[in-house]
């Protein structure tokens, strides 16, 4: 294979220097590191990681992107003991695609031959109503996951793909599946059912699955700890805000409610996906405005959203805009916004009593103007942010109400890598 040109700057990471982690390169100790995959169509997404000595903020021991897969020139980005190195050449599809990876890591000290490997976690986006749990996998599991291809057609094949792979390059340790529908698995029939035709939605798996499950998950998970209460006694609202957003309304560590459908499109505003809109939109955009299925999926997935309404979806630039008096950024924010506000107050309503909202990913973690807006004037509903915890600086779990609050609101850091890392390694032990 080619030498890997690193970045400017950047000097190849000294060997020892990588294996000086308990546990690597036969220093004594012993280490849990789980590699995660997160595969999707033209890239791959890995990190490689130890569960038990990680936080949801620290770095990852390796982490890398594989890019264009399939296309004339490919990319991996690999980072790794503070260094980052480049490496551009075809990459034909995923196979090659995790081959390199594994030479590039093995050439800095920190492949899969240097480092002990226990699992490793795949993300699969769709689990359908066939799995509630992270499951170890066998030919029947994958056949499973493949069975549930028309219900995430784009998502799940890549999934496919990134198993077969790692299961062929890495046949000797167990890998486990972990779904991003199966923390909503328990969602009673009146939350995860539609009101469409029994018949029709029976024959096509038409139903509210919910996704970013890891994420509301392994977030909500901390909140029991956080409040000093078992986590049976906890309902809370879990508020997933990245470029894809979601909330969930959590009863006694069980999902009773989330803002993403059968799709990921459904709920909140995003940074480009439109959220809940009137289905009849569809038909008039392609009834009169002539626009193909593929076209209105394309509109509603990628070019609408704070995006879609102010022409850019990070909020970083999106609040750059608003203090340079963009009318269109003010705009997208309040639609967002109020969007975000209608789905808290939904949730309150569902759980009846509710001892936490919490606040996660990019947005959720970062943007204090978001969650001071999200719970403007709801002192009484019992929620009172304190300004001054929401605006310090921390990137740690935190809470941001008043002392006072019947509502505690926290910010909590999360991590999917490290939750699917966790129960790799957790289903690895027990086999
Ligand atoms: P993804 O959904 O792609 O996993 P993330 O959870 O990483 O996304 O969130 C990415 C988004 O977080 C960015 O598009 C940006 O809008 C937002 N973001 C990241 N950092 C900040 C920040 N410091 N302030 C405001 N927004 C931020």
């Amino acid at each position: 294979m080619n030498a890997p040109s690193t970045t400017p700057n950047s000097q190849p990471t000294p060997e020892a220097e990588v294996a000086g982690v308990p546990g690597v390169n036969g220093v004594p100790g012993e280490s849990h590191f789980a590699l995660v995959l997160n595969s999707g169509s033209s890239s791959i997404k890995f990190q490689v990681l130890d569960p038990l000595a990680a936080t949801a903020t620290s770095e990852p021991f390796v982490s890398g992107l594989v890019e264009q897969i399939g296309e004339p020139m490919g990319r991996i980005t690999l980072k790794a003991g503070g260094e980052k190195y480049v490496l551009e050449e075809p990459i034909p599809d995923h196979a090659e695609g995790l081959r390199l990876s594994f030479d590039l890591m093995d050439q800095h000290g920190c492949g899969p031959t240097q480092v002990k490997i226990q699992a490793v976690g795949h993300r699969v986006v769709h689990g359908g109503i066939l799995f509630s749990q992270p499951e170890i996998i066998t030919d029947q599991i994958v056949d499973m996951i493949r069975d549930l291809i028309p219900l995430a057609p784009l998502h799940n094949p890549a999934n496919i793909d990134g198993i077969e792979v790692a299961r062929r390059i890495l046949p000797d340790i167990p890998h486990v599946a972990v779904f991003d529908t199966g923390f909503f698995h328990s969602m009673p029939p009146a939350a995860a059912l539609y009101a469409v035709n029994a018949e029709v939605a029976m024959q096509n798996g038409v139903r509210r699955y919910g996704f970013h499950g890891t994420s509301h998950e392994y977030v909500s998970q901390q909140v029991p700890g956080l409040l000093g209460l078992p986590e049976r006694a906890v309902n809370q609202i879990t508020l997933h805000l990245g470029n894809g957003a979601s909330a969930a309304a959590i009863r006694g560590g069980e999902a009773v409610d989330t803002t993403m459908g059968m799709t990921p499109l459904a709920g909140l505003v995003m940074g480009t996906r439109s959220g809940d809109i009137d289905p009849g939109i569809i038909f008039h955009l392609y009834r009169t405005a002539g626009m193909s299925i593929d076209d209105i999926d394309e509109l509603l997935n990628r070019k609408s959203g704070v995006k879609g309404l102010s022409g850019v979806n990070d909020f970083r630039e999106l609040r750059a805009m608003i203090e340079d008096e963009d009318q269109d950024a003010w705009l997208a924010y309040n639609v967002y916004i109020h969007q975000l506000r209608k789905f808290i107050g939904a949730y309150m309503i569902a759980l009846g009593r509710v001892n936490a909202i919490t606040f996660t990913a990019g947005v959720g973690e970062n943007d204090r103007f978001v969650r001071a807006d999200a719970l403007a004037g709801l002192e009484a509903f019992g929620i009172k942010l304190d300004p001054e915890r929401n605006a310090a600086p921390n990137d740690g779990p935190r809470e941001i109400s008043t002392d006072d609050s019947a509502v505690k609101v926290f910010v909590v850091p999360t991590n999917e890598e490290l939750a699917i890392a966790k129960y790799a390694v957790e289903l690895a032990e027990k086999q």
